[in-house]
């Protein structure tokens, strides 16, 4: 198995003409930051909170409106520093609404963001790679060749983005919405490991939480990971949101084959990660996402084993039906397949959701993203080799 890590690292603070972009740094960088722009040490905190809330809660990017600040401190601002986010290069709505936003970040890279409107909820599926170290063999975003981690800003970005386009900042003057909000949740399930990217995910689902800011729960942010397992103690410890593991099969064969990271951290010891997790992230359960492949894990047997597996863990299991794309070399269970092992989860006492699939239409559905613009490309013999399925 390769997992390289060999990827281009880019400074966190992007200086455009000299100044440094605000978005994606915490609390106490924004403080430092401002400090050696010539802020008194002793007006900082307040200045800290004043600038956050126009960042983040009011949506702010030009300083020249922060009207509670005078206007001197504006002009030092707006010389030294700029908001600004990755920039949007296109947007496709789906007959069900779901919205892919194609977002283009420094060195002129690309990442999806997918916004997936519900009755009671709207969440946003971000990225936290460009493409993936890893080469799940049935993952769309794992046979893109480049990758890069994306910084705080660029991850905090998407979601700054997407809130732009659902017109979810307050009107000037007025107070945050306390409504149904259209963007309630958000997971980690785009391009991307999140726990390869550890810091930066960090960093910028902190700044998503904060209460004076965006203010998300952190119980309303799932950080998705395919086992990477010394990461999962400090997920709970510093970030603290729900887990969602990518699972998908029951024995180290078959999960060697389809998420190779296996090899590195096999199903006993993942498990034993996850079963300390709710624990110390205080969180009720864990989700396992479990891709249905029709011939490969979907069997009755697999689903007994897997109830087996998972005894003791408090969890959801999602099923989702394959997400097919040119070259992929599976093919999506059969419903009546699906239904047959949703059922045994079920009867064990799990909740055992199937995931509709949204967003096909404009390819935004799990595991298909993959920007258009990387042309380099691994070969199917190559995916296969890598994932030992050759
Ligand atoms: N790298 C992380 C998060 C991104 S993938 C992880 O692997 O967990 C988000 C989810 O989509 C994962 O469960 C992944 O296994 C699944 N997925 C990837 N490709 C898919 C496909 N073609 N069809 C259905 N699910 C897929
Ligand atoms: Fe990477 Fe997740 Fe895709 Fe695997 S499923 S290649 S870890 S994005």
């Amino acid at each position: 198995m390769t997992i390289t890590q060999d990827m281009v690292t880019i400074p966190r603070k992007l200086p455009e003409g000299g100044k440094v972009n605000l978005v994606g740094l915490t609390r106490d960088q924004l403080r430092d930051t401002l400090i050696d722009a010539g802020t008194p040490e002793a007006q900082a905190k307040m200045r800290t909170g004043q600038v956050w809330q126009w960042i983040y809660q009011k949506g702010v990017r030009d300083f020249a409106t922060m009207t509670n600040l005078a206007k001197d401190y504006r002009a030092l601002l707006s010389e030294n520093f700029v908001i600004e986010l990755p920039e949007l290069v296109s947007r496709n709505v789906s007959a069900d609404g779901t919205r892919k936003y194609l977002v283009r970040i420094a060195g002129g890279h690309e990442v999806e963001t997918v916004y997936i409107p519900e009755e009671s909820r709207g969440t946003l599926c971000i990225s936290s790679q460009v493409g993936c170290t890893l080469t799940c063999s049935f993952c769309h975003t794992g046979t893109q060749k480049l990758v890069r981690n994306l910084t705080a800003g660029e991850i905090v970005g998407q979601v700054m983005l997407a809130r732009d386009d659902l017109g979810e900042w307050p009107a000037p003057g007025r107070a945050p919405k306390v409504e149904t909000r259209l963007l309630s949740n958000v997971v980690l399930m785009g391009m991307g490991e999140p726990l390869y990217n550890f810091e930066n995910v960090r960093d910028a689902m902190k700044i998503v939480m904060d209460g004076e800011g965006i203010s998300l729960s952190r119980r309303r942010i799932t950080l998705s990971t395919s086992g990477v397992v010394p990461e999962i103690a400090r997920t709970a410890e510093e970030i603290g949101c729900m887990l969602a593991v990518s699972f998908h099969a029951t024995t180290d064969a078959v999960r060697d084959k389809l998420v190779p990271i296996n090899r590195k951290w096999n199903i006993a010891e993942l498990l034993d990660a996850l079963r300390e997790y709710p624990r110390l992230s205080n969180s009720e359960r864990i989700t396992f996402e479990y891709v249905m492949l029709k011939g490969v894990n979907d069997s009755d047997a697999d689903a007994r084993r897997l109830v087996n597996l998972i005894r003791g863990i408090p969890a959801k299991i999602n099923l989702i039906p394959f997400n097919e794309w040119p070259g992929a070399p599976y093919e999506r269970s059969d419903w009546e397949r699906i239904e047959s092992f949703a059922d045994i989860v079920h009867k064990a006492g799990y909740a055992s959701p199937i995931r509709t699939p949204r967003g096909e239409d404009i390819m935004a559905a799990c595991g298909q993203l993959k920007s258009a613009s990387e042309r380099a490309r691994k070969s199917r013999a190559q995916i296969a080799a890598e994932s030992g399925l050759a």
